[in-house]
């Protein structure tokens, strides 16, 4: 089966949640032969997503496509009652945890790209391994997003290695039952590389952390773009099952393509 559960259809407020431009996403994912879709608007977004036209779907199946609940939540450290008061706002069938901010610095918008440069970078991976770990600590999350997002622009760790940084935060990962997603979105920025690179993937199967696929699509042409990438990258791993969610729960899946 393949799946695509990282899915903005709202992207940033600029489009509105109608059945039509909806559609356009789900034919998207019929060319593209995924089977279910998990919507998983940026939170600050989730009051545009029509829950009627969703529900609607939901039972009529457009392309016989599965669609789920997902939304994408900014973790920042301290706000995790807040955190679970939107995740228990809606019935979510998951809910992914991402970091796109260090101590209010937004990493990985274009506007902030610069701060990488008064930075030393082995301080800013240290510091994003970190939040990531209160983030999987914090028992919020069903799915980690795009987990080695702060290479989005290219900027490599010197002293030691992302693996260094993120093993640890697998630990916890695995220890904490979520699963990370193999999100292709990497593949369309500076770094032109899947989140996660290779060699996390390679880790993640050997501490058998269950895996997801996204595009982080924003738009429907970017509807399941990279995702054939991601699911080489997760086989050549050893990786032959995918997680689907239901009301947070897992489903184990045969990946196939
Ligand atoms: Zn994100
Ligand atoms: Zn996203």
């Amino acid at each position: 089966m393949l799946v695509d559960y990282h899915v903005h259809a709202v992207a940033h407020g600029e489009y509105s949640y109608s059945q039509e431009w909806v559609n356009e996403f789900l034919d998207r994912a019929f060319h593209r032969g995924i089977q279910e879709l998990g919507f998983s608007e940026h939170e600050e977004y989730s009051d545009l997503v029509d829950m009627n036209i969703f529900k609607k779907l939901q039972i009529n199946r457009r392309n016989n496509i599965d669609i789920k609940l997902g939304l994408e939540v900014d973790y920042i450290p301290g706000q995790e009652e807040k955190i679970r008061e939107i995740i228990f706002s809606n019935e979510y069938d998951y809910i992914i945890g991402s970091v796109h901010y260090i101590d209010g610095w937004g990493f990985d918008h274009p506007d902030h790209r610069a701060g990488f440069n008064d930075r030393d970078i082995d301080e800013v991976y240290a510091q994003y391994a970190n939040i990531l770990m209160k983030m999987v600590q914090s028992d919020c999350f069903d799915v980690v997003g795009h987990i080695d997002l702060v290479k989005i622009w290219g900027h490599r760790p010197r002293k030691r290695t992302s693996l260094y940084y993120l093993e640890p935060v697998l630990k916890a990962i695995k220890k904490y039952g979520l699963a990370v997603e193999i999100n292709s979105a990497g593949l369309r920025k500076t770094v032109e590389e899947i989140y996660p690179a290779s060699n996390l993937v390679n880790m993640m199967y050997s501490y058998s952390i269950p895996i997801t696929f996204g595009s982080d699509a924003h738009h429907p042409d970017q509807m399941g773009e990279g995702l054939e990438e991601a699911y080489r990258s997760a086989r050549q791993a050893g990786y032959r099952y995918l997680v689907r969610f239901d009301q947070h729960e897992k489903l184990v899946t045969p990946i196939e393509y």
